[in-house]
């Protein structure tokens, strides 16, 4: 007898061990994690995500007549060998995660357990972890483009006979920068109103981890394939045509905006990214979104999401620990209760607290470039990405986080850091018209905080950048500025250290 040991976010019958399992004789273990030491710091909904997921797959193995055994537990370890004790298998088997500290785990229990352990790669890529030694060579700028070139060809999507790309060019990025009108509004996601399991994982998660950050009231994600899939669905055809032109757009009170949500549903094996690709080259071939729409879409899953587990397979376990720009400030309380005048923050850190999420330019452009310009310390961001997010787990948040919102690796994924001052929060959003600072004031009390921060970031690391062929323009505005401006600069940056330190900012 065999047992096949599945993660938490592995519950999929397309994870390739099912391929060789024996419904009559083997069994499947599943083991939910109520260590609360593991879970410290981490986002309500998370939790309520993962248990759920596992309890309702139980139930789709056991209606598909497999044996499963579920456990509870505080320490994984401990309940892993009792359960080989109890059972005897002959094999256990294994899906290796992306995740080092995972792997590690499974690497120290391979060494002390009786039982023989067998372990294949998890599936829910279209790239096998071996070959990114390959696709990011060690000497070379590991470039997402050349890539996703390369992924569009070897599994023809958006090709067309000749092998060329559809519409003649491969990204239509520049073309993906629209700002809706205000009051625009969009439709919502298909969500899932929990049902009685979700609702017990609830009270569960509740009652065991009051402490825990966020709040469970609008948890609606997807937890079955099924509920992954009617999300997918309505996204095709209701959500994604407007993708293209307002990916990069925020707007106060909309967290979705045309983005999909998915991300949660894919990273936990609800949803295979090929199949949501092929989805989405079908609306285009059936008039239902335009290539802009399609092409920036499927680029996020084809390129980006791939590009990110390859960076990480590459450069763990010292990413964990990039700082290359020595900042140390800690992470600002309002981080966890979106406490702040800063209209952009505080409606970027309510949707995170409210839904264990935010969409793509609000972590880059308002979370990330606010904890680079501001220096806070890289393990502390990611941590807070790491903990607070639900379709966080570690491969791909210390890529996004580390490499590309905060610079910490020096540079390895991006010619120059994603940093700015307030005009192009201004310029991507509605925020700045609502907010208690001013965007259009440089210095003083009313000043957008982005601005001071985006100086003194610049001047921080002057000997860094001033070189970059891409930041030479940002460095001749600081060189023109009066000696009069400069003092300003300083006392509106000593302003915002003060506020940051007083809880005022
Ligand atoms: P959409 O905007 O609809 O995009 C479609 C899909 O593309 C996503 O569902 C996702 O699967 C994929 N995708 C897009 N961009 C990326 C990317 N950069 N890396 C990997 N996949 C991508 N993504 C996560 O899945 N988990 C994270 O913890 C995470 N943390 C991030 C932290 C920072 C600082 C930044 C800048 C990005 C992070 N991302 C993360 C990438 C991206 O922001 C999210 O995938 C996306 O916002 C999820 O929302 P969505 O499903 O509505 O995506
Ligand atoms: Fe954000 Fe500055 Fe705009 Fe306020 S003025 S919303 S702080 S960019």
């Amino acid at each position: 007898m065999a047992t096949l040991w599945l993660l938490g976010h592995q519950c999929s019958l397309r994870q390739p061990w099912f391929e060789e399992l024996d419904k009559e004789n083997d069994e499947v273990l599943l083991i939910e994690n109520w260590n609360e030491k593991d879970w410290k710091g981490y986002h309500k909904q998370k939790l309520v995500l993962v248990f759920s997921i596992m309890r309702h797959f139980k139930k789709e193995l056991e209606d598909a007549g497999y044996t499963v055994d579920y456990r509870k537990s505080t320490d994984v370890a401990e309940e892993l060998e009792a359960h080989i004790n109890e059972k005897q298998p002959d094999t256990v088997l294994v899906h290796q995660p992306s995740e080092e500290g995972m792997c590690r785990f499974i690497d120290t229990w391979r060494k002390k357990t009786t039982a023989s352990v067998r372990i294949a790669e998890e599936g829910g890529f279209l790239m096998d972890r071996k070959e990114w030694k390959n696709l990011l060579p060690e000497n070379e700028n590991w470039q997402m483009d050349k890539l996703y070139r390369r992924f569009r060809k070897d599994f023809r999507v958006l090709l067309t006979k000749n092998g060329k790309p559809v519409g003649g060019k491969w990204s239509y990025d520049a073309d993906n920068r629209k700002k809706p009108k205000k009051g625009t509004t969009f439709p919502e996601p298909a969500w899932e109103s929990p049902d009685n399991i979700t609702r017990s994982v609830i009270e569960e998660v509740e009652d065991g981890f009051s402490k825990l950050y966020g709040s469970t009231e609008h948890f609606a994600y997807p937890v079955t394939k099924k509920g992954a899939e009617k999300l997918l669905d309505h996204f095709m055809e209701h959500r994604l045509h407007t993708f293209g032109d307002y990916q990069d757009a925020m707007l106060p009170g909309e967290p979705f905006v045309s983005h999909s949500m998915l991300s949660a549903a894919i990273n936990f094996s609800l949803l295979d990214p090929l199949d949501v690709i092929r989805r989405a080259e079908e609306a285009y071939q059936d008039e239902a979104a335009p290539l802009n729409a399609v092409e920036g879409f499927i680029r996020q899953i084809l390129g980006w999401r791939e590009y990110i587990r390859g960076v990480y397979l590459r450069s763990m376990p010292e990413y964990e620990r990039v700082n290359e720009l020595g900042h140390e400030r800690d992470l600002p309380a309002f981080f966890w209760t979106a406490e702040t005048n800063m209209h952009c923050m505080q409606d970027t850190v309510q949707s995170v607290v409210d839904h264990a999420y935010s969409h793509h330019i609000q972590r880059l452009m308002v979370l990330g470039n606010f904890a680079t310009t501001a220096g806070i310390e890289p393990k502390q961001v990611s941590d807070w990405f790491n903990e607070m997010y639900i379709d966080a787990l570690d491969w791909v948040v210390l890529p996004n986080v580390l490499g590309m919102a905060l610079y910490a690796d020096g540079g390895k994924m991006s010619t120059k850091p994603y940093v700015s001052s307030g005009n192009y929060i201004q310029k991507m959003s509605h925020y700045c018209r609502d907010c208690a600072y001013s965007v259009n004031e440089k210095y003083g009390e009313n000043a957008c905080p982005f601005h001071p921060l985006y100086w003194d970031f610049l001047e921080r690391h002057e000997e860094r950048f001033r070189d970059n062929p891409r930041m030479k323009v940002i460095y001749k505005h600081l060189d023109n500025r009066s000696s009069e401006d400069e003092k300003k600069q300083q006392e509106t940056i000593d302003l915002v250290w003060k506020r940051m330190k007083e809880g005022t900012l």
